[in-house]
């Protein structure tokens, strides 16, 4: 599981770790963007909270990422990235996911305020860019040549200074509470991305 602040860098790591290791990566966030972007009922109502900046209520967020790990290609494992984000949410997975691992992104709010300033995603395929630390070969345009890339809308300043308020609230907690279970490794995520991807790689060959 990775655990961070918003632009620590989690889902840039579980792409990577996701092909390296061959299983899926299943971002909550992910989710809820693709269920917005549906055009769905829940869509819509998913779409104003994630605008704002707050968390979805842990009982959907639950449901949601249960029905994912339920598929096919989670059963021979996964890597969570963005969930659980509080401490119901981790109690309600712990009866019945038993983690093996859970990794914390360390990075000061000052760079996570740069990174999400300056983020893209191809809409398509869901790579995540950045302008100035991972920009496209072609300006604002994806690699896999899906075309524009687009701006997540909860990247706007006050959104960011909102998610970062709430994860400090409601997520931090969870450093002591996985660490107290043994289970919390601290990633230092202000290096460049292979050396983030290193150590997560040097903590689970160990
Ligand atoms: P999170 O999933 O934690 O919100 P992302 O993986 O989307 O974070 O990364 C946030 C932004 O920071 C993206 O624009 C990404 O390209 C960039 N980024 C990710 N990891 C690093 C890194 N190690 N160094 C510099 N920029 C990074
Ligand atoms: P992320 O893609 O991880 O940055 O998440 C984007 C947004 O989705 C968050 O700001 C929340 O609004 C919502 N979200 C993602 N994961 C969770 C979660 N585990 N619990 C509640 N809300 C979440």
């Amino acid at each position: 599981m990775l655990l961070g602040p918003p632009g620590a860098g989690k889902g840039t790591l579980a792409k990577q770790l996701s092909k390296g290791y061959n299983i899926p990566s299943v971002s909550s966030g992910d989710l809820f963007r693709n269920e917005a972007a549906s055009g769905s009922e829940l869509g819509l109502r998913l779409k104003r909270i994630m605008e704002k900046g707050e968390l979805v209520p842990d009982d959907i967020t639950v449901q949601i990422v249960k029905n994912r790990l339920e598929a096919k290609d989670a059963q021979a494992g996964f890597l969570l990235d963005g969930f659980p984000r509080t401490k119901e949410q981790a109690e309600t997975l712990a009866k019945f996911v038993t983690l093996d691992k859970v990794f914390n992104l360390v990075v000061s709010d000052q760079e996570v305020i740069r990174r999400l300033s300056g983020r893209r995603l191809c809409p398509v395929c869901g790579a995540i860019y950045h302008v100035e630390f991972m920009p496209p070969k072609t300006k604002e345009e994806c690699d896999q040549g899906h075309g524009a890339l687009i701006t997540r809308d909860d990247d706007k300043i006050d959104a960011i200074k909102k998610r970062l308020t709430v994860y400090k609230k409601q997520t931090e907690p969870l450093i002591r509470y996985y660490s107290e279970k043994g289970l919390l490794y601290d990633i230092d995520a202000s290096l460049p991305p292979e050396d983030v991807v290193r150590q997560a790689r040097n903590v689970l060959a160990s």
